[in-house]
């Protein structure tokens, strides 16, 4: 099969909108809309439809309907598919980059930039893997095969800080394995989501990909639906568990990616110097609205004097702004709502009398919702900004004597997403790597992902992953098949 994008002159992609839904291959508005704005600036940058619960269903049919369709393909015509598909994203790149710094605020010329080439990238290569038949028997009598079949529809369900990359995390692995999907982002970021829908529509087969926006109600009327075979979750823990409330209707299958509050443990003696700006990164990057950032950095007695005066002299030349400006290293706070926590969790720091050793005050005045890098001296062990995610960039620096005591305290956490041990004696942090209950734990390095790497959370922090094989085989059911010989 030859499957080939057009992708420069049948695309035409308005990136100043109308901002369309992408239902059974139409491009389709709502009466409604609401407001999307621009979290540097405050202003109102496009309204996007607001779902009605027939346009819901609408896109669900046209999911059942595509889906026995898109599964009789073989693997390698959906592999086209994507991979054309991949071709028509990269084309579009430069203007999907600056929708998102838009929208989300991330800096255009670093981490967003990061953000969609990633995803583009997840896109072509999920496209090349394939899940092959096993066979568990063989022998002159008896075969016992177990394969993988789809599950039917997906509902995908996504959050405002990695919009585009969370987003086609879900979409390649679903549909290579030969599943439709109907996909809601956060209110807060449905603009780059609702491009990239509007894309597949002149590359995939009319149903393969629907894209809605709204609210929370129509994320709920996803997950009720009787007709949708399985959940694809990525946002907060609260909302986790009502998407596995609701799913339980009709026994949804459910993968959910949900919060951390991520420890990072610098073991004595640990050489940190060259690792200041990985960690900043780790803890900063995205303004730390990361699932898995950094969210306390544990530092054993041994440097924690020193290494608290070079990473604060590290963080100081930072530039906090506007993510279309080349100078900003992080961009602002995405939402009116997460700010707010912010200024709270602020204000309880100060309240408790925590150590701030760098920033502190936000300035509600500025029109943008812009925090200031905020780095917390050795605060109690039971504090909120310990215990909580605070989801934005503040960090705190906890000092630590003993072994057992620090690794009892990064457990002692309903979160399990993941965590880092850094250290000169590699067998030793690797120990301590192992004690450490999360789903992923990197040792002298982090935040390293790949197609092949299974990632998911621990505890509270999730079900399920993705990526991977294991991520692959969550879009299907297991299916044994024997048979006499
Ligand atoms: P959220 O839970 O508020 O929203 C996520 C999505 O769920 C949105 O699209 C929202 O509209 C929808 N939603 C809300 N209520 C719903 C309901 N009752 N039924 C169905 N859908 C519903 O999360 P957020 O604030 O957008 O994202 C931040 C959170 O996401 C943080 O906790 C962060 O750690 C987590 N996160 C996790 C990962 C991961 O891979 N583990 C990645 C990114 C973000």
């Amino acid at each position: 099969m030859n499957v080939k994008a057009n992708i420069s002159s049948d695309i035409k992609v308005d990136y100043n909108g109308p901002y369309v839904m992408s239902i059974g291959g139409r491009l389709v508005g709502a009466n409604q809309t609401f407001d999307v704005y621009n979290p540097a600036t405050g202003e109102v940058i496009a309204n996007a439809p607001e779902a009605t619960p027939e346009q819901v269903e609408e896109a669900i049919a046209a999911a059942k309907d595509a889906q026995p369709g898109w599964a009789a393909l073989s693997w390698e015509e959906r592999s086209a598919y994507l991979t054309a598909y991949a071709d028509a994203l990269d084309a579009h790149k430069e203007e999907i980059i600056t929708l998102l710094t838009t929208e989300q605020g991330k800096p255009r010329h670093s981490m967003a930039t990061v953000e969609v080439e990633y995803a583009i990238y997840w896109v072509r290569e999920v496209a090349k893997r394939k899940l092959e038949d096993e066979v568990i028997e063989d022998t002159p009598e008896h075969i016992v095969k177990v394969a993988h079949t789809p599950l039917g529809v997906v509902g995908a369900i996504t959050p405002w800080n990695f919009p585009i990359l969370l987003g086609l995390w879900k979409v390649a692995p679903c549909l290579i394995t030969g599943n439709t999907m109907v996909m809601k982002p956060s209110p807060y970021t449905p603009l780059g989501t609702l491009k990239f829908g509007e894309i597949a529509q002149k590359v995939l087969p009319a149903g393969v990909l629907n894209v809605i926006s709204g609210g929370n109600a129509q994320g709920a009327w996803i997950t009720e639906h009787k007709d949708v075979n399985k959940i694809s979750f990525t946002g907060s823990t609260a909302t986790g568990k009502k998407v596995m409330a609701a799913s339980s209707g009709t026994l949804k299958r459910v993968t959910l990616e949900l919060g951390g509050n991520d420890p990072a443990i610098l073991m004595p003696n640990t050489d940190y110097k060259p690792l200041i700006p990985s960690l900043f990164d780790a803890a900063f990057g995205n303004s730390g609205q990361w699932c898995i950032a950094i969210k306390r950095l544990y530092v054993h007695d041994s440097i924690y004097d020193q290494f608290l005066k070079d990473f604060v002299a590290y963080a100081s030349d930072k530039v906090v702004g506007d993510g279309m400006d080349p100078n900003t290293d992080l961009g602002p706070i995405q939402n009116k709502m997460q700010y707010g926590k912010l200024l709270d969790m602020f204000a309880d720091v100060k309240a408790n009398g925590c150590k701030i050793a760098l920033g502190g005050e936000i300035d509600v005045s500025l029109p943008g919702n812009f925090v200031p890098i905020t780095i917390v001296d050795n605060p109690p062990r039971d504090s909120r900004i310990v215990r909580e995610e605070p989801f934005g960039p503040i960090l705190p620096l906890v000092r630590w004597t003993d072994l057992e005591d620090v690794i009892a305290d990064a457990n002692n956490t309903d979160f399990g997403l993941a965590a880092s041990v850094w250290g000169p004696d590699r067998d030793k942090a690797i120990e301590v790597a192992n004690r450490i209950e999360a789903g992923t734990v990197w040792v002298n390095e982090i935040h390293i992902h790949g197609i092949d790497i299974p990632f998911g959370g621990h505890k509270q922090s999730g079900m399920g992953v993705e990526n991977g094989k294991e991520g692959l085989q969550e879009f299907t059911n297991t299916k044994t098949y024997m048979f006499k010989k």
